[in-house]
């Protein structure tokens, strides 16, 4: 049980995403605190004991990933495994209307609990005392599901959560980003309760967690102090609907999601999403993704999710959704459309073996992968591409 590496290492070079677990196998000994760069960091981040470091370093997204892959699916190299990929939205319109896209995985949580397959969903929503803010949350009703839809930018850690949600004993949801579905999955490798009783697990499809400093300066832009909001609402309400900032005093605010984007440079995403093998969610049972045809809108409109169905699981509470009137689902979709809908997805694909070079070229050891097909992808990228790639990651990873 020696672990290659440690937490301290992972922190130190950047590759934590903090997603929580750090403070979930500790009991709460360590925390995850907001660091000045805008990241949740599990603080502190050493003095582990022997069994924690070696539990944490076998699950923590910054040094394993993993898929979860059930035998007799389809594969794609860039997609991954699954059974079926297809547009969807929610069936309830007003759920359709507030989730992020079209209200998929809010409909599957609270389908999941109408029905009874699971006693409560863990997942993340706005800080009430802090709503710009996010914070992982038990939701043991439909109500509860609904009143945290749609994505929450900036940092989240869900997976404090999970030893709440083990200890509660009984069958849950996961929703969450697909490094915190990874962990998840590689956790169960050594705690059996995972698999009894984390009994559904929905990802949503992600380009990257940017630091709490790009919220901030959404606040900053509109002369707003943190101490005075009142709602931060990052998307949804229209998809993408617009990012909408209420004050206690009754002023409101907004930027549309080309707004909010548009500048790159300011985008300030974590260290971790840009070595991410996995955003896709191949350790969930469903995955759900925007498909805005070329990757970005060009305006509102109702909603629409591509979903992939990884699992029998994940099929058969599509189906049940699907007869429930809470789900619709439409025409199937192939992975080349996807590769349309979310062609920074494939290029970043493509890219991780030669950014994996770069590391190992600074002496910072690369995410472990497995079935993941990083190598395979890599081989995509022509020499001078390729090399491109690995010498930029090494003079950004010399940086750190
Ligand atoms: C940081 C980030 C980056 C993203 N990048 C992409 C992308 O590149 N391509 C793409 O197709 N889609 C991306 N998305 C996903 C997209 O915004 C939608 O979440 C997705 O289409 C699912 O939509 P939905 O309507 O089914 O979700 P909803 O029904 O609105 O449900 C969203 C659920 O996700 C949970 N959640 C929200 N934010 C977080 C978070 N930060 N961490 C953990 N759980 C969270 C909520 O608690 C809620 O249960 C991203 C989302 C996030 C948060
Ligand atoms: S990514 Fe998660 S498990 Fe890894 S160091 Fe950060 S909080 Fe801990
Ligand atoms: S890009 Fe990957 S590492 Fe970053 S938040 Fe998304 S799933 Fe996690």
């Amino acid at each position: 049980m020696t672990p290659k590496r440690t937490i301290a290492q992972i922190v130190a070079t950047d590759m934590c995403i903090g997603c929580g677990l750090c403070e979930a196998l500790t009991v709460g000994r360590v925390r995850m605190v907001m660091t000045p760069a805008g990241s949740l960091r599990p603080s502190p981040a050493d003095g582990f004991t022997a069994r924690e470091e070696a539990l944490l370093v076998a699950a923590c997204p910054g040094a394993v990933a993993e898929a979860r892959v059930e035998a007799g699916n389809s594969t794609d190299p860039v997609w991954g495994a699954y059974r079926s990929m297809a547009r969807a939205w929610a069936g309830h319109p007003d759920v359709r209307y507030e989730g992020a896209t079209g209200g998929v995985l809010t409909a599957l949580g609270m389908h999941a609990l109408h029905t009874g397959r699971v006693g409560f969903v863990l997942h993340v929503g706005a800080d009430p005392e802090r709503p710009m803010r996010s914070r992982w949350v038990i939701s043991e009703t439909p109500e509860s599901v609904r009143a945290n839809t749609a994505s929450r930018y900036g940092p989240t850690a869900p997976l404090a959560g999970l030893a709440a949600a083990l200890d509660r004993d009984e069958p849950f949801a996961v929703i969450a980003k697909p490094c915190d579905l990874g962990a998840v999955h590689a956790l169960s490798r050594s705690d059996p309760r995972v698999d009894e009783l984390c009994a559904l697990r929905l990802a949503l499809v992600c380009g990257g967690q940017s630091r709490l400093s790009k919220s901030q300066a959404v606040l900053d832009e509109f002369g707003v102090g943190e101490d005075d909001v009142a709602l931060f609402r990052y998307r949804g309400h229209g998809n993408p609907g617009p990012t909408v900032v209420e004050t206690l005093d009754g002023r409101r605010f907004s930027k549309t999601y080309l707004e909010l984007w548009e500048d790159e440079a300011g985008w300030d995403v974590e260290t971790r999403c840009k070595f991410c093998p996995d955003a896709l969610g191949e350790a969930a049972d469903v995955a759900s993704a925007d498909i805005w045809p070329g990757g970005a809108p060009t305006g509102e409109d109702d909603g629409f999710n591509g979903i992939i169905v990884r699992t029998a699981a994940g099929e058969e509470l599509v189906a049940s959704a699907v007869a429930a009137g809470e789900l619709v689902l439409d025409r199937p979709i192939t992975p080349r459309e996807f590769d349309d809908f979310q062609p920074h997805q494939v290029r970043k694909k493509e890219a991780l073996a030669a950014r994996y070079q770069g590391l190992t070229d600074s002496g910072i050891a690369p995410i472990e992968t497995r079935g993941l097909r990083i190598t395979e992808l890599g081989r995509r990228l022509d020499p001078e591409h390729f090399g491109h790639e690995r010498a930029g990651t090494r003079r950004r990873a010399e940086r750190l």
